[in-house]
């Protein structure tokens, strides 16, 4: 007995042994690669999303209560990860706050930065 059977990569009829997958080693080996860069690729989302939120936590915890000024050496030194933010606003004056979600930063002289908590006019229309 014979069950028809389709390349799951293609679906092209399959021929030969009956637990065969694909109808080809080039469908085997795309179907292989597509998985592989589609797991990278999940792997790199969960990493930046667990960043951000590691990152989020850290400004939460350093800034309990509104706007703090810190070294940003307590930043560094608790984990903290420049590289990853969900947002840029400029303000009027030219400053730049890098946020993460609710929490933001601001770099300031003197290697030191300005916590703040995310505030509605953040999400308005830039500045320029
Ligand atoms: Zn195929």
């Amino acid at each position: 007995m014979s069950h028809s059977r389709t390349c799951i990569q293609c679906g092209t009829a399959i021929v030969g042994r009956s637990d065969k997958r694909y109808c080809s080693d080039s469908c085997r080996h795309l179907a292989n690669n597509a998985v592989k860069q589609q797991n990278q690729h999940e792997r790199r989302i969960l990493h930046i999303n667990a960043a951000l939120r590691k990152n989020r936590s850290i400004l939460r915890q350093l800034s309990p209560q509104g706007k703090t000024t810190i070294p940003r050496q307590y930043l560094e030194l608790a984990g903290f990860d420049f590289r990853y933010l969900t947002q840029v606003y400029r303000t009027q004056k030219g400053n730049t706050y890098h946020l993460c979600y609710d929490y933001g930063y601001l770099l300031l002289p003197e290697e030191k930065v300005l916590i703040v908590n995310w505030q509605p006019y953040m999400d308005g229309p830039g500045k320029g």
